[in-house]
């Protein structure tokens, strides 16, 4: 039995060009890039390739890219700039539906002493754009939201909210995870954003490396304390292999984000037209909002997820309830509780992220193996 992978929202496979340009700097070319002698220091040079590669695709400038370990470091370095120095008078703007790494962040600002604002969606996932406004007459210390939510694919309407925070002179922190490789993303051109987060491992990249885009005015306070790497904004040797090899996803993810989307358009509206032929009263979660083309969330009353997955994953699919970061937690996503507030109390949604390699036929496979076990789960 073939695995099928329908969990791109989680992690992607490491490209085969990625791979292979990362094992030199495993094995021979193993130096500290900042040593004085070539042996180490010609590895600044390739350093800063990769890091042309990751502004090309972000469309950016490449002195505005920082690698750090994570976007979830990325993120939380964006928040500490404009927070760190003292929370007690200081506010963030955020989504009742980020990520983890942004909703933790908040809730210890809190502790600190921070105001935190959360601006609601409504049953499609769409952001409150009058609430925000009315937050923003407010002047926060920054205003933090993703572009792409990862557990439904809605689009929030950033380049709106660009202009917006940049009319108010508030710094804009934009999650681009779920966005980048799935929509065009510029960041020269949509001057209100004032830091970027990205992951390499969405983008068919290694785990343990992220960017923070970060503008020359934009405030900024090191997270990560240390050597002078990075222009002193993150301190810590360089992953040289993980910067590589980021370095390679970037410049596959750019040459391919237009065809990426529309092969996986085709296969979204195989799964959704499927799936509601399988079960009328299945609710695809942000149906009527923009979404990105690879993400289907879709919730069958009085089908326990959990169990549904065990089925799945035993006929080699694997898919997940939402976020990885939440599986271990009980009941409904908080996405799906802030988008559905009088949902019932079990965990009923599963999510199916698709990537380049998925093929119409693994789509209609899905749908047979969906259909035969929600029988036998209706039972
Ligand atoms: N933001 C979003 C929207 C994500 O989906 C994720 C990962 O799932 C992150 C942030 C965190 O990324 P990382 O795994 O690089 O910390």
């Amino acid at each position: 039995m073939g695995k099928i992978y329908l969990d791109h929202n989680a992690t992607t496979p490491v490209a085969p060009e990625v791979s292979e340009a990362m094992l030199k700097y495993l094995t021979t070319e193993w130096g500290n890039p900042s040593s004085t002698y070539a042996f180490g220091a010609k590895l600044k040079g390739e350093i800063e390739g990769a890091r042309r590669s990751v502004a090309e695709l972000l469309n950016s400038l490449s002195s505005e890219v920082i690698f750090t370990s994570s976007a979830t470091e990325s993120i939380n370095t964006a928040l500490w700039s404009c927070t760190g120095n003292g929370d007690k008078d200081k506010t963030i703007v955020t989504s009742v539906v980020e990520h983890s790494a942004t909703l933790n962040f908040c809730g210890r600002a809190k502790e600190r002493g921070a105001r935190v604002n959360y601006i609601d969606v409504n049953s499609n996932g769409e952001l409150n754009l009058d609430q925000l406004r009315e937050a923003l007459e407010k002047k926060p210390s920054i205003v933090s939201l993703m572009w792409v939510n990862n557990e439904t694919g809605v689009i929030f309407p950033i380049e709106d909210i660009s202009v917006l925070c940049l009319k108010h002179g508030i710094p804009l922190h934009v999650d681009a995870v779920q966005a980048v490789g799935k929509i065009p993303v510029y960041f020269s051109k949509l001057k209100g954003i004032t830091y970027l987060s990205l992951s390499a491992h969405k983008i068919n990249g290694p785990k343990g490396i992220g960017v923070l885009l970060a503008r020359k005015t934009a405030p900024f306070i090191p997270l990560i304390n240390g050597g002078h790497q990075e222009r002193g904004r993150r301190g810590g040797t360089e992953n040289v292999p993980g910067i590589i090899g980021l370095g390679v996803a970037a410049n596959i993810t750019h040459k391919r984000v237009t065809a990426n989307s529309q092969s996986t358009r085709k296969i979204q509206q195989i799964l959704e037209d499927g799936i509601l032929r399988i079960r009328s009263d299945a609710v695809i979660n942000g149906q009527g909002a923009k979404r990105v083309s690879n993400t289907t969330s879709v919730t069958f009353p009085g089908i326990e997820s959990e169990s549904l997955l065990l089925m799945l994953d035993k006929e080699g699919i694997c898919a997940s309830s939402g976020s990885a970061c939440l599986a271990d937690s009980e009941g409904p996503s908080h996405v799906i509780k802030a988008m559905h507030p009088s949902t019932s109390q079990a965990r009923e949604t599963v999510r199916l992220s698709t990537g380049t390699h998925n093929s119409e036929e693994e789509a209609y496979e899905i749908l047979n193996i969906l259909e035969r076990s929600i029988r036998k789960l209706a039972k």
